[in-house]
């Protein structure tokens, strides 16, 4: 029996069944079947393959420090001139209250990004960072993307070196995988001109990799970005795998329009994301993890994503997102799910449940070591 009416999906899933790498033409031809679910099916079998039932989860805070931001990308809703009433920037004691709450809860991490603030000093960062850890050394801080790093160096005219090696030393453990949006020009140029661009996001994740750290990578879809955009997205996401390995998950993130500068656009479809997610799973094939952001995606549409190559659900999550929290909130999503919840969404898919740490350690096997 064909695995698919769709001819071309057929010989893409003889090369996957094979192990085969998947090119340029590949990711094009999946986006471009009509067959959804055979998509799915595919990416399911590798999702399988790695993680068998197992569908991740934690428990985390996210803790957006400030929401100033010269950087006035096109697609964002988050960020505020200085002069606007609801321009904020937090103290470090307001990050230690926010933490111990966290932590009273049971979080494991704590997700911390913001704005491009030129008002801040250097020492606002280690500050941050080195207060946190002192306070909850066993709180994981993710902290800072790509572009946060990229501003830091830039505005306070440090290496890159340095910078990685002074906010590891003050207690950044990790970084998100935020401020990747797309990488193709002109598209980037045009949704975030004055952002870090696509080389110099990628080889400042290849030295954080380099200083032993992990770091997260994502995708924004379902703006003006073409398909070859998001497949030249992911295929330099990989190449940059091969030369530093230090991704630890993919995250596409689902474009919410209202409140941007692109707000007349529809953003993605439930098809599209899935589909996106399903090519992410099958093009990225040296990524362990991919995620269904259920902050972006919604519940309903993040539980069906786990059966099209997903195989995380990001966190209970109570502050913000990938920079995104006023979308979702505005979309009528929580942003927040409790322990229980997430599991419950996860058995009633028909997966395991497994709450993990950030390096993705079963936290049940961790209590019990
Ligand atoms: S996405 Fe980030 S860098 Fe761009 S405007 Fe928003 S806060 Fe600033």
């Amino acid at each position: 029996m064909q695995f698919s009416h769709d001819p071309k999906l057929n010989e893409i899933a003889a090369q996957v069944e094979a192990g085969a790498r998947l090119s340029f033409a590949d990711g094009l031809a999946l986006y471009a079947t009509d067959d959804l679910s055979a998509l799915g099916k595919l990416a399911d079998t590798v999702r399988r393959r790695l993680h068998g039932r197992r569908t991740y989860y934690n428990v985390n805070r996210h803790f957006n420090y400030t929401n100033v931001c010269y950087a006035d990308c096109k697609f964002c809703g988050f960020y505020r001139s200085p002069r606007q009433p609801d321009a904020y920037t937090h103290s470090v004691e307001e990050a230690l209250k926010l933490a111990g709450a966290a932590v009273a809860e049971g979080a494991t991490e704590l997700h911390i990004v913001g704005g491009l603030n030129t008002k801040l000093p250097f020492s606002y960062y280690t500050d941050l960072l080195s207060s946190l850890k002192h306070a909850y050394p066993r709180l994981y801080l993710k902290a800072f993307t790509m572009v946060e790093l990229d501003h830091i160096a830039h505005f306070y005219k440090l290496s890159d070196d340095d910078v990685i090696e002074q906010l590891k030393a003050a207690g950044m453990d990790s970084c998100p995988g935020g401020g990747a949006e797309i990488f193709r020009e002109p598209t980037r140029s045009t949704i975030c001109a004055h952002k870090t661009d696509a080389e110099r996001w990628l080889d400042l994740a290849g030295k954080v990799h380099a200083a032993g750290l992990k770091t997260n990578a994502t995708m924004l879809y379902g703006h003006i970005e073409s398909i070859e955009d998001r497949v030249d997205h992911l295929v330099r996401l990989r190449e940059q795998q091969d030369k530093t390995g230090g991704f630890q998950c993919f995250i596409p993130l689902a474009f919410y329009p209202p409140g941007t500068k692109l707000a007349h656009l529809a953003g993605p479809s439930g098809v599209d994301s899935l589909k996106t997610v399903a090519v992410s799973r099958l093009m990225l094939d040296n990524f362990a993890h991919i995620k269904a952001y259920w902050v972006m995606l919604g519940k309903r549409l993040a539980q069906v994503a786990l059966h099209y190559g997903a195989n995380d659900l990001d966190g209970t999550i109570t502050e913000g997102g990938e920079l995104t929290e006023s979308y979702s909130v505005e979309a009528g999503n929580e942003v927040r799910m409790s322990k229980d919840e997430i599991a419950a969404l996860i058995r009633d898919a028909g997966f395991e449940p497994v709450e993990r740490d950030t390096l993705y350690h079963p936290v049940a096997e961790l209590s019990a070591a």
